[in-house]
């Protein structure tokens, strides 16, 4: 068979490998060992079923082999194996790194580091060796291959001789050079050393042959003499992380799991591990919580999930339902001898104990967020920097079901505080006379303080939760009240209710006929025109009726522009304010120019609001009319 090429997108990752600094390259032999023990696995979960696999659990392990004369190590797994195809597909192309995905939209990110922190999986292997041999044999399959390549310029497959299922891959070290050393990669106490770092917790053991001295038994013990004896030994402690005690877990242990594992490159911002004893389902999880946003997050390429164990054996590497939507940000394992492994996925989605373990989660997550809220605010916050808007979501998905879940996690912007709050330490606050819970929208913190609706309260002294977010009106609507007091949009609403009658004296000055001229020059723009309650020092302000704000307008013509939700426009206007008495007094004295004031402060209340002008060179025009 003739050479075949490396699909674009390995060659260069295969360029970044072969030329990527030293300090990264013992990386390579905990990839192909976790390689190793996925095959492994997915063998001994047919064998669970299948008796043709002809292998107890014990009889699984992964080998390492060093020949310091070849310069070859050679890693020898019993796994699933591959056939022609499989190695084609699977080593011809970077199957599912994440790492080149992330490279290309993160442009500015250092080469090097991804591939110290990511897992690049196989090709890391080109670090170390200038030529890879992958010989293998799949289950079920008569015949086996090998898969050879030397790097850059591609790789051969053909048939080769294997009696035993299972997958061989021969690494031929690089030479040594002034500048880096491989051999070192050739020295059992190395390799060793590498596997109790990476990869202590893999559940198969990783065996290779060790010398020893050793006593010889029928020596004077005065004068001890030893023979150098050669035995297997297992490198690794194979207890997998979750499952040892947490005391004796380090954080580096816990960060370096979660990098590999999650294919992230820093270590989590937070981690927690749980054992729980239940009636229906016991379980231990080990779960964390991302430093950054995941690059693909809020797009629909992010899986949510945990990882299934049963018993130490993977059923699943992304269960979705084993967390709700609202916490889609946790990543982490969770491992029970109470599921059974023959259960099929569509089966699992039903199991009892499985819905068990997922709503004992969910509160375990609450509770750890609402510990590091109460014990580490600035932590928190950067947190919720990230994945507010996640937990957001917990408000307003599937009716409301989930809003108490969420609902003291939460945080707002407080236009007194002018920092982030609770609802709680809102309504913990919240002065006697005062009844509800004020909120405003629009496009930002700070173009949310300027509107001339927030003015009237503000200067009350009034407590205002500002929200820049779509989700936040929508989310404080379907939770419709906190701790019983409502929540009110002043934005849109009117003023409190004690202070309507004096305010109500300035309807007494309108005069209907000023409300009928201003409407009939807007036309269809707005809906009405009134004497506002709540304005001061603005002469105009736009509020929007009927309950489609202008922020929930805004949403859905971007969301859903074919259902043209519309927010009905109502333009309030101040009478107490010259800019509004000049064009009263000019209704009578010069009409021409009183349509013009009506309709310069229209637009006024218009881009205020946040709102698109419809006419922007006619308002220019306007306003120029205006001036000469
Ligand atoms: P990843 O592990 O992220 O999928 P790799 O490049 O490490 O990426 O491996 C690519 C694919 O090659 C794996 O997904 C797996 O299907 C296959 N593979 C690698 N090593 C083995 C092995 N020892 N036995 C069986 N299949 C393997």
């Amino acid at each position: 068979m003739a050479k075949t090429e490396f699909k674009s997108e390995s060659k260069r990752l295969l360029d970044l490998m072969i030329n990527s600094i030293y300090t990264h390259k013992e990386i390579f032999l905990r990839e192909i060992i976790s390689n190793a023990s996925d095959a492994i696995d997915k063998l001994y979960y047919i064998s669970l079923t299948d008796s043709s696999v002809g292998l107890n659990k014990n009889d699984f392990k992964i080998r390492i082999d060093l020949d310091k004369e070849n310069r070859t190590i050679t890693i020898t797994d019993n796994g699933i194996g591959m056939d022609a195809d499989d190695l084609d597909n699977n080593l011809g192309t970077i199957a599912n790194s994440g790492s080149l995905k992330f490279k290309q939209e993160n442009d500015k990110a250092d080469d090097v580091d991804i591939i110290g922190q990511f897992g690049v999986g196989f090709y890391s292997a080109f670090m170390v060796a200038d030529e890879i041999t992958v010989r293998s044999k799949k289950f079920g399959c008569d015949k086996a291959y090998q898969w050879v390549s030397s790097g850059a310029d591609g790789y051969e497959i053909t048939e080769t001789d294997k009696e035993d299922v299972g997958t061989q891959i021969i690494l031929k070290i690089k030479e040594d050079n002034e500048n880096e050393k491989y051999s070192e990669f050739l020295e059992k106490y190395k390799i060793s050393a590498l596997v109790s770092k990476y990869s202590d917790y893999i559940r198969y053991p990783i065996i290779m042959e060790m010398e020893h001295r050793k006593l010889r038994e029928d020596c004077d013990l005065e004068n001890p003499e030893y023979d150098e004896v050669k035995e297997d030994e297992v490198l690794n402690s194979m207890v997998p992380i979750w499952q040892r005690n947490k005391k004796e877990v380090t954080d580096e242990e816990y960060n370096e799991f979660y990098k590999q594992k999650f294919f992230d490159f820093e270590p989590p911002a937070r981690v927690f591990a749980n054992s729980v004893e239940g009636l229906v389902a016991s379980f231990k999880s080990l779960l964390f919580i991302p430093s950054k946003v995941p690059f693909n997050y809020y797009t629909k390429e992010y899986k949510k999930g945990l990882q299934l164990y049963s018993s130490g054996v993977l059923i699943m590497d992304n269960c979705s339902d084993l967390v709700p939507e609202h916490f889609a940000f946790v990543k982490g394992v969770v491992d029970s001898q109470d599921l059974s492994l023959n259960i099929s996925r569509e089966m699992l989605q039903h199991d009892r104990q499985l819905k068990n373990i997922a709503s004992t989660l969910e509160k375990k997550i609450k509770n750890e967020l609402s510990a590091w809220l109460k014990n580490d605010r600035e932590g928190y916050e950067k947190f919720y920097a990230n994945f507010g808007r996640q937990l957001k979501f917990g408000l307003v998905g599937d009716y409301g079901a989930h809003q108490d879940v969420v609902k003291d996690i939460v945080l707002f912007y407080s236009s007194t505080e002018k920092k982030l709050v609770t609802l709680k330490e809102y309504v913990d606050r919240m002065p006697e006379d005062q009844k509800e819970i004020y909120f405003a929208t629009g496009e930002s913190i700070d173009a949310i303080d300027k509107l001339p609706q927030t003015e009237y309260f503000r200067d009350k002294g009034r407590e205002i939760l500002y929200c820049a977010e779509e989700i936040d009106e929508f989310a404080f609507q379907s939770m419709a009240s906190y701790n019983d007091k409502q929540f009110k949009n002043i934005v849109n609403e009117d003023v409190e209710e004690e202070e309507k009658d004096e305010n109500e004296k300035k309807d007494d000055s309108s005069n209907e006929d000023t409300l009928k001229f201003i409407k009939d020059v807007l036309g269809d723009k707005v809906q009405e025109v009134v004497f506002s309650k709540k304005l001061k020092s603005h002469p105009v302000c736009l509020t929007a009726k009927g309950g489609v704000s202008f922020e929930m307008e805004k949403y859905m013509s971007m969301a859903q522009p074919e259902a043209m939700v519309k927010a009905q426009r109502v333009l309030e206007i101040n009478a107490a304010h010259p800019a509004v008495n000049a064009l009263i007094a000019n209704i009578t004295a010069d009409k021409e120019k009183a349509e013009k004031y009506a309709k310069l402060l229209y637009t006024q209340a218009v881009i205020i609001a946040g709102l698109q002008v419809e006419d922007p060179s006619e308002y220019a025009d306007l306003v120029c009319s205006l001036m000469s």
